[in-house]
């Protein structure tokens, strides 16, 4: 069976967390955000793990977090960039020889190993699979001033979630022409890895059931919502 590897996205400055401490490493219960996907990570079926922080923290995140924890399967620590998709394609490159990659980020923490097993069902059928759950909010599409202009059904919606999985060999090669500019579609922005797949790549992607706890910390008010999530896991902070 060909190897599977993790990247696990850590690059982000987390602006919308209002701290001055990157979001992935504040705590939640008594450990950083980072901390409990990388843990699901190294307790699962993955082989590697690929930590992508950001440039010059790289050190740190050895120290503090890899070594700390003994997480024995992160073997490369490398130096996201500016946007999401280059912290991505940094880590793609850095993954080498590999079968599945299993994008993932690092702000959430509560993936599990079922949601893993999953993916790896997925992709191995599909070669390209994005996480998500059925919203659970009407949607609306803003006429940009102000007005609703349009309303889709909902039970055609999926919020998406990570990890984003695919063949290592096509997502390399459909970030590597979207980052080239090769056959770049105008006005198009990039929100996630899936996108790069449909777009660059011409891959079907494939949804996989995530659930409403693999939340993304994004804001203060995340942060209270994932002590409550662990409280509820563990029953203890
Ligand atoms: O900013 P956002 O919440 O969308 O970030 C999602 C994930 O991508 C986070 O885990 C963040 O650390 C990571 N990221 C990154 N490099 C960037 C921006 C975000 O690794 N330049």
């Amino acid at each position: 069976m060909g190897r599977n590897v993790a990247i696990v996205l850590a690059a982000g400055r987390g602006k919308r967390m209002g701290s001055d401490v990157a979001k992935q490493y504040l705590h939640i219960g008594d450990k950083p955000v980072l901390f409990y996907a990388l843990k699901t990570f190294e307790d699962s079926f993955m082989d590697e793990i690929i930590l992508v922080t950001g440039a010059g923290e790289e050190e740190y995140c050895r120290k503090e977090i890899v070594e700390r924890y003994h997480f024995n399967k992160v073997k490369k620590i490398v130096p996201g960039g500016a946007e999401r998709y280059h912290s991505v394609l940094n880590g793609l490159r850095a993954a080498k020889e590999c079968e599945y990659v299993f994008i993932h980020d690092g702000a959430r923490p509560f993936i599990t190993e079922e949601i893993l097993l999953r993916n790896l069902e997925c992709v191995q059928k599909y070669e390209a699979c994005v996480t998500g759950m059925p919203v659970k909010d009407t949607i609306k599409i803003s006429s940009g001033d102000g007005f609703v202009e349009a309303t889709p059904e909902r039970k055609t919606l999926w919020a998406v979630q990570t990890p984003q999985t695919f063949s290592y060999k096509k997502i390399l090669d459909a970030y590597e022409k979207f980052l080239s500019g090769e056959g770049s579609k105008e006005g198009v922005e990039v929100t996630d890895d899936a996108m790069v797949a449909e777009i660059y790549g011409n891959l079907p992607v494939k949804l996989v059931e995530g659930s409403y706890e693999n939340i993304k910390i994004t804001t203060p008010g995340d942060l209270v919502m994932a002590e409550a999530l662990l409280e509820a896991a563990f029953g203890t902070l």
